[in-house]
Parts: C-alpha cells; structure tokens; sequence
C-alpha cells in the first residue's frame, strides 16, 4: 500500500522554520515553505507583526533541499478581491518568485493559496500557470498519489486549535486504514502562529511515520511524480 504524507508550513515564520529545519533534516527529510512575497504587508493578525523569514534565509533553506513554494503576496483574502485584481497579486507572487528563489520552477510548482480557498476564475487563472493548487476540496487532506493533470488541485487539511490532538487523530486514522498522498498544512511551532503544533509532536509524528514505512515528502515533489504527461 502506498502512502505518502506531505507537510506544509505556511506563512513564513522564522523561528518555526529554523526548528522544523532541523527536526527534519534529522531524520534526512524535506520540508515544504509555503511563503509571501511581501509579509511586512500582510493584515492578518497572525502574521502582522511576526518575525517573518527572509529571501535569503528561503534560498538557504531550498540549497539544503527544503521545498519553498508561493502562498501569496500579502496573504490576502482572494475572495475579497475583484477578479482582475486577485490574479495581478497572484502573477505578482509568482514573478517574485522568479526573480527570488534561483531553483523556483513556475510550472513545477505548487501554489498554496492563503486561507485554502479562491474563487472558481482565480484558481483557473492560477492552474494555468502553476503544476498545481493546494487548497480545502474537504477531502480532509487525502489526494490519489498519481494521475493528475497538469494545473490539478490538491486537497490539503489544517488543524485549529488543540492543534497537536487533532494532527494526532489524523495521522492515526490515515495509517490506520487510509492509502494515497496526505497533505497537511501547519502553521508555526511552540504557539507560533495559527494553530501551532509542539515541536515534541511533529517530532514524534516523523517518527511514527518513516517507521510505518510511510514516505514523508515534499508536496512539490510529489505532484511531480504524479502528474500525467500531456
Ligand atoms: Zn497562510
């Protein structure tokens, strides 16, 4: 049975990033960044005023092998947005990232949209452009391995507060009796961010799963390897 759980990190926090880093390359695994181009911007109240990561710490991470992958400029709310004006930040994102992250591949990318969700013409103007789009399809997280079609979306699950029960509860549920791609999105650690995780569970969570002979790897990656040739 083939399994394979990615995980997001979104948002950008620094000392988060720095712990998941380590606790990954630990265990010789690679981590996904999900970041905006213009943090300092950004109005929402969990990232206002945080200690958002840099470019050069992202490029740091993506020569150690980490995947750094676009979330948005500002982290706004897409649907909030005219149409027009939400596909402008959306190709804005994507030029930063050109010009920014040397190993960044447009159309081997996966774009995750902030607040998991954007509107029907938005995601189609994104899907486009990018290899695929990770937003809520209430899957709880749970996408095939293969067979995508270029520009797919990919669904992904977030945990609220107590964050470390429910990523617990999922985790057992998919190894219990779930196969496929897995995508969880987490925020930052040790009450960093949204609902922040400990980083004793994610820690005993990488465990858990490599020793379940489940893959852990990165959501770009993944897509790759599963995306149809057309
Ligand atoms: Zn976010």
């Amino acid at each position: 049975m083939s399994r394979i759980v990615s995980f997001c990190f979104d948002d950008g926090f620094r000392a988060s990033a720095e712990t998941v880093w380590r606790l990954f390359a630990a265990r010789d695994l690679s981590a996904t960044f999900c970041v905006l181009a213009a943090p300092e911007l950004a109005k929402d109240p969990f990232i206002r005023g945080a200690a958002i990561a840099d470019w050069g710490f992202w490029r740091e991470a993506q020569a150690a092998g980490h995947e750094v992958a676009p979330h948005g400029w500002a982290h706004e709310r897409l649907g909030e947005l005219p149409v027009p004006a939400a596909c402008e930040s959306l190709d804005r994102t994507l030029e930063a990232f050109v010009r920014e992250l040397p190993d960044f591949e447009l159309g081997q990318a996966i774009f995750h949209l902030p607040y998991l969700t954007a509107p029907t013409p938005v995601v189609q103007h994104l899907s486009s452009k990018v290899l695929g789009v990770r937003r809520k399809l209430h899957q709880q997280g749970l996408n095939r391995a293969f067979g995508h079609p270029r520009g797919a979306s990919i669904d992904c699950v977030t945990f609220p507060d107590p964050a470390d029960e429910r990523l617990q509860a999922r985790i057992g549920r998919f190894l219990g009796h779930e196969a496929g791609w897995l995508v969880l999105v987490l925020h930052g650690l040790d009450g960093e961010g949204w609902g922040p995780v400990s980083s004793d569970t994610l820690a005993a969570i990488l465990d858990r799963l490599t020793a379940s002979g489940v893959r852990v790897a990165p959501a770009g990656q993944v897509l790759r390897q599963g995306t149809t040739a057309s």
